[in-house]
């Protein structure tokens, strides 16, 4: 937290405490102060909104007003891989070239302010967010079929070094718990450490990718959700679900926080 974060938090608890020592000294206006008193010393406990910090949280860490705000993908989307299309419909891209993966579900579009929160959870380690991330998908996304068993998009052991966890991992994790499936955290590998993709063809993306995972277990006849946190081509995604089904995964689903718009 910044030194005016820190200071405007201090603030409103000053204030409150204020409130509160008023209402305990005036005796004269019966029990609805007990009323006031119980829910001001409630709120000095419940978190503040993460985005606009002024109201107070209510689902998922931030207050309805933002909530409202957020850029949900409520837009008619192809059910595979989540671009915008006809609702119901295959994209052209699924169409021509189907990926590996057989749906796509993102609660979010990849805009402001769910980028930067991404970014804050990823860059600058605010790993709480995970809670947030992983209720908002729980709540929100819905599974066809059930799942056999979900697995985070694996990071490269020298990533994993640098950012100290693995983002999509650590929902994965949180997801696990609330649909009461087993995560599999150790089962697929990343072996090759890819150049950043921003700005390479899809083409190009895939073939750098190809053979970028492996898988050290059997998955016959399973169900497999792919949770990762952001999808842009999903290039990724589509090769960690080759994998999979080439270890005998009879069907693959992603969950992402947040899709892109375009390829
Ligand atoms: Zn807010
Ligand atoms: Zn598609």
């Amino acid at each position: 937290m910044c030194c005016a974060q820190s200071l405007k938090v201090n603030e409103v608890i000053r204030n409150r405490r204020l409130s509160l020592v008023r209402i305990i000294s005036c005796q004269t206006e019966g029990c609805h102060l007990i009323d006031d008193w119980l829910k001001i010393t409630q709120s000095l406990w419940q978190p503040w909104c993460l985005l606009c910090e002024q109201h107070q949280a209510e689902a998922h860490g931030v207050c309805s007003g933002c909530l409202a705000d957020l850029p949900w993908l409520t837009a008619a989307h192809c059910p595979c891989c989540a671009l915008p299309a006809a609702a119901g419909q295959l994209c052209g891209q699924c169409l021509q070239n189907p990926p590996a993966f057989d749906a796509t579900q993102a609660v979010f579009r990849y805009d402001y302010p769910v980028a930067a929160l991404l970014h804050a959870y990823k860059y600058q380690a605010r790993l709480a967010l995970a809670h947030n991330f992983a209720s908002l998908m729980a709540e929100k996304l819905q599974l066809q079929t059930p799942v056999d068993c979900i697995i985070p998009m694996p990071l490269h052991r020298d990533r994993l070094r640098m950012r100290g966890f693995n983002q999509a991992a650590e929902i994965a994790r949180l997801l696990a718990r609330t649909l009461s499936v087993p995560v599999a955290l150790q089962d697929c590998e990343r072996v090759l450490a890819t150049p950043p993709q921003v700005g390479l063809p899809l083409r190009q993306r895939s073939r750098n990718l190809r053979n970028a995972f492996v898988c050290k277990t059997r998955l016959d006849g399973r169900h497999v959700l792919l949770v990762d946190d952001v999808m842009t081509t999903g290039a990724s995604l589509h090769a960690l679900a080759s994998c999979v089904k080439k270890a005998g995964a009879a069907r693959v689903s992603c969950w992402v926080l947040a899709r892109t718009h375009t390829n």
